[in-house]
């Protein structure tokens, strides 16, 4: 289970990198994950929600 690598930003819709580290028992619903804009530099600190973790596969209906 993991966050996304990136969000979108909602000032400048540029591109934020996942800044945090997995603990080694992996993220779960409630952590705080830090992304930071590659366009303006903004820091966004995110907490995770149980969505984050659905199963994004696509093109497998199970
Ligand atoms: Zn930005």
């Amino acid at each position: 289970m993991k966050p996304p690598d990136t969000i979108v930003c909602v000032d400048c819709l540029g591109t934020c990198h996942l800044l945090s580290y997995p603990p080694e028992e992996g993220f779960e619903p409630g952590d705080i994950v830090a992304y930071r804009c590659k366009d303006c530099l903004d820091r966004w600190d995110i907490e995770l929600a149980v969505e984050d973790f659905e199963d994004r596969t696509e093109g497998h209906g199970s």
